[in-house]
């Protein structure tokens, strides 16, 4: 939707700045699909990017214990010294990083703290090199701070990564970041140590493009794959990158609202001073929350994630079985980016053309009541994802309609 064209009977017209964005095209094709469940219609929905798991019991406990002692007011800025010392921890032990608490910051999500580093140092026109396909909030939130979004496709073939050749064309005096995200939404793409090395070799070549690394998913590794971030291959990276994570993916606590990052201390502060001004600090409950999440145990990650990883396998099985679509497998997150080039160009049942992924959708949410995401939202066409962070009877059924669905494209409508 683009907000420009409403226009209330008051004669509100929505500031220039955010004239551009769209409300998410995943919460978009969510509502629909939620519209026509209440209508009786049962549909899969295979959108959301959350895990189906809950938060763990020892993690809502210390939320209760928050509240029972009165942890309820304004805390630090930009997180309670307890979560600064939980984070620090977390990146010492995990990823081999040593940051002080005030090269730490705390925000409500993720996004929150994207949105913080944007604002913070991007001027109007500046650049963020962002490979696509990638997570939609990236591309809106660089818009809002009106810097401009350099998208840089990179193909199923060379695995949804960016390579060297590929950064080194896209920098120019503009840039100020490349955003990379590992592994990633929507394909669930990881950049091994091997695929990041050139890339930092181009990046020790060009001082002043910052990197910002989304390792939100880092938890979410399958098979052999060795998780990697960048400052712990080249600490020479360190001043000039800003390393983001949060505990919405891998501890079910997507609601709970809490991300962080660490990066130079002067960066830190310049996200705080926009935090001071936006949501003051994160919850003290959830911050609470966070500290038990990261500092409590650890164990039943991997069995999450082995969960993870059958139904991955299930669905990617599923879907190279179907005659059109083509489905690279992922090394991390719940998502599959399968492509759909193979069914571009037939006709549905009711003599709809499928012209484009977003016809393909369509096509799957009306007459096989599975909602997924056409990969025109994530920047990189033809393709759709698949959110496979529900149980394996509900994706067992998706893949016999999709199968359905795609059989009776083309003319084959004796198999409908
Ligand atoms: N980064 C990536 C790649 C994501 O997919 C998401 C959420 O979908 C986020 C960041 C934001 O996470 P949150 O704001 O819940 O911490």
């Amino acid at each position: 939707m683009n907000v420009s064209t409403r226009i209330d009977e008051a004669g509100f017209v929505p500031a220039s700045r955010i004239s551009s964005i769209g409300v998410s095209q995943i919460l978009k094709i969510g509502a629909r699909a939620q519209a026509m469940k209440r209508a009786g219609a049962p549909v899969i929905i295979l959108g959301a990017g959350e895990p189906d798991f809950d938060t763990p019991d020892n993690v809502k406990q210390a939320a209760c214990r928050a509240i029972e002692r009165g942890d309820t007011k304004y805390t630090a800025l930009d997180g309670t010294p307890e979560l600064k010392q939980a984070i620090r921890q977390k990146f010492q032990r995990e990823n081999g990083l040593d940051y002080a608490a005030d090269e730490i910051t705390v925000a409500t999500g993720a996004k929150q703290v994207l949105f913080n580093a944007m604002m913070a140092t991007l001027d109007a026109g500046d650049e963020v090199i962002i490979p696509t396909p990638a997570w939609t909030s990236y591309l809106d939130i660089v818009a809002i701070a009106e810097g401009k979004s350099v998208c840089v496709p990179c193909s199923a073939q060379a695995g949804f990564k960016l390579n060297a050749n590929q950064l080194e064309a896209a920098i120019t005096p503009r840039t100020k970041w490349l955003i990379l995200n590992s592994p990633s939404n929507p394909s669930g793409a990881a950049y091994s140590e091997a695929d990041y090395r050139p890339l930092i070799e181009v990046l020790l070549r060009h001082p002043n493009v910052r990197l910002l690394v989304d390792d939100m998913y880092e938890h979410i590794v399958y098979d052999d794959f060795r998780f990697a971030t960048p400052v712990a291959l080249e600490p020479r990276l360190k001043a000039r990158t800003l390393t983001v994570n949060g505990v919405s993916k891998a501890y079910a606590m997507t609601g709970w609202r809490i991300g962080y990052a660490c990066g130079s201390r002067e960066l830190i502060k310049a996200m705080a001073v926009v935090q001071s001004q936006s949501t003051s600090c994160p919850s003290s409950v959830s911050q609470a929350a966070a500290v038990e999440a990261l500092s409590g145990p650890q164990d039943f990650l991997k069995a999450r994630t082995e969960s993870f990883r059958e139904r991955r396998d299930l669905v990617v099985t599923g879907l190279n079985a179907i005659e059109g679509i083509d489905c690279r497998v992922p090394e991390g997150a719940f998502y599959t980016f399968a492509g759909c080039a193979g069914l571009i160009g037939k006709m549905t049942p009711a003599g709809k053309p499928i012209e484009t992924d977003t016809d393909f959708c369509d096509h799957l949410l009306e007459d096989a009541h599975v909602a997924v995401v056409p990969g025109a939202a994530f920047g990189l066409s033809p393709f759709f994802r698949i959110s496979y962070a529900t149980s394996e009877a509900e994706l067992r059924e998706a893949i016999r309609r999709i199968s359905a669905a795609c059989a009776c494209l083309g003319g084959r409508a004796d198999q409908c």
